[in-house]
């Protein structure tokens, strides 16, 4: 029987995306192996994460500051909308720089098979920023995957009565593809050729 220090941390871990349980145990005893150089840096780095970063207020984007740098920025368009999933979509596509208006970021993806409903979602903020003016268009960036298209669907629905141009992401994605695996090319090009949501 391990300790319950061990199984405390190998609990934690394991529930981090793409890591196990048996993943999990494997990197608490790699860490308590290398006391004070991985462990001690990895204790230090999550400390400061847990400092420093916080959630956008307004789109939910992660950040040093409340409103993060996008929101706060007024050479960006605040026009133009983009809806994404998830913050890592937010850094994928903002990595390609071709897009220059601000962001909402709806903490996941509608989701019958995970009981994900609307009200899980960050969709009451969408709707309000939208509902305050100023918005010309709204781009869903939503992943190339069932979920995804589901989640864009019914966007586009409550947006119908709103005064703005909903368009979304270019299919050249590939089907099935999440934003941030894909390279920055095909992101620009995705964003490029977006086209209206029919
Ligand atoms: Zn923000």
């Amino acid at each position: 029987m391990a300790s319950q220090e061990i199984e405390t941390l190998t609990a934690a871990l394991s529930r981090l995306p793409g890591l196990g349980p048996r993943s999990a145990r494997r990197a608490v005893l790699w860490l308590i192996k290398r006391r004070e150089t991985a462990l001690v840096q990895l204790v230090d780095a999550l400390g400061a994460v847990r400092e420093a970063l916080v959630e956008c207020g307004v789109c939910g984007n992660v950040d040093t500051t409340d409103p993060c740098a996008i929101c706060a920025d007024p050479r960006r368009d605040a026009r133009s909308l983009c809806v994404v999933e998830e913050v890592a979509d937010l850094w994928a596509l903002d990595r390609a720089r071709l897009f220059t208006g601000k962001y909402h970021v709806l903490g996941g993806r509608l989701s019958a098979l995970d009981g994900v409903r609307p009200e899980d979602l960050a969709f009451d903020g969408l709707l309000h920023r939208i509902a305050a003016g100023g918005v010309d268009e709204v781009v869903l960036a939503m992943n190339a995957t069932l979920e995804g298209q589901t989640t864009a669907h019914y966007i586009a629905e409550r947006l119908e009565n709103f005064p703005v141009r909903v368009t979304q992401l270019a299919h050249g994605l590939p089907v099935g593809g999440e934003l941030d695996y894909l390279d920055e090319g095909t992101l620009a090009q995705a964003i490029r050729a977006r086209r209206p949501v029919s």
